[in-house]
């Protein structure tokens, strides 16, 4: 990818831990490299068509003396949020911030935080079987929207007959791609506050729920934590969760076997 780079950009601000430098405020320079395909402007030669290095300096500027963190590893974060969110034709951000005059009373030249952050694809499935099962369908994907995560697409939903534990109603399931800021394991924190607020409780493995979300694919990650399996462990055992992915994403990358979406899904039947 092409990138644009801002070095430097000095902003009087008043971040830091100690009570003095928010007072008194000292100068930050804040360095970002914006990854965005810069083809289309290469060509046209019209502004329109790439990202002002302007305005972003701008919005970095204002997004820095706008509040007062403690953490520059917070600024940070916000600086290169809002980067993303408002110009979605960057992809992925590299960012720098300096505090030349940090109060170490040692003689260094500067200290410094690089973050950074891109836009990631994951795919999810979702079930309900306890209840209006569209509705909560529905509620989820509204609640996965939020500054870090933006919905591309979903599929139609599809019922299913409960697996494993079969003395239960059936299921509504579906699948859902989005672009997201957050790291798999943000994302899982954020699935399950979902299923905490719309009522999912545990008490039966693979039993009733108002909702479940997992997390099938993140980019081609594969992850394996006390906390999270990615792939999802069971994606390639379960028509309920290749049979609405294939709608959305059946060219899709499992990446430990090296199968689309679609094959594992034409294989299972
Ligand atoms: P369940 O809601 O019954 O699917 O189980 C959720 C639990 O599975 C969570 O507490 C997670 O820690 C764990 N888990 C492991 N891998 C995943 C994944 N890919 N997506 C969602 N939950 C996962």
């Amino acid at each position: 990818m092409d990138i644009i780079k801002i070095k430097k950009l000095e902003v009087f601000a008043k971040h830091g831990v100690l009570p003095e430098e928010n007072a008194l405020g000292q100068k930050f320079l804040i360095s970002a490299n914006l990854y965005c395909d810069t083809r289309k402007a290469g060509r046209t030669d019209d502004l329109a068509d790439s990202v002002n290095y302007a305005e972003v300096s701008q919005l970095l500027k204002e997004s820095t003396q706008e509040t007062v963190f403690r953490l520059l590893e917070r600024l940070a974060w916000h600086l290169t949020q809002k980067i993303l969110v408002t110009y979605p034709q960057i992809q992925k951000v590299d960012l720098e911030i300096e505090k030349p005059w940090a109060p170490v009373l040692l003689p260094l030249e500067t200290v410094s935080v690089c973050i950074t952050r891109e836009w990631k694809t994951a795919y999810l499935s979702i079930g309900s079987n306890m209840g209006n099962r569209e509705q909560y369908l529905k509620q989820a994907i509204a609640m996965l929207e939020d500054e870090n995560t933006k919905v591309i697409s979903q599929s139609d939903f599809i019922e299913t007959d409960p697996v494993g534990y079969t003395n239960q109603d059936k299921f509504l399931n579906g699948a859902v791609v989005i672009k997201t800021l957050y790291s798999p394991e943000e994302l899982l924190e954020k699935i399950a506050s979902i299923e905490a607020k719309l009522g999912r409780e545990r008490k039966i493995h693979w039993g009733p729920r108002t909702i479940d979300l997992d997390i099938i694919l993140y980019e081609d990650e594969i992850i394996q934590t006390e906390k999270l399996t990615i792939p999802h462990i069971e994606m390639t055992n379960r028509q309920f969760v290749l049979e609405p992915l294939c709608q959305i994403a059946p060219y899709a990358i499992h990446p430990v076997q090296h199968k689309t979406v679609q094959e594992l899904r034409d294989a299972l039947k």
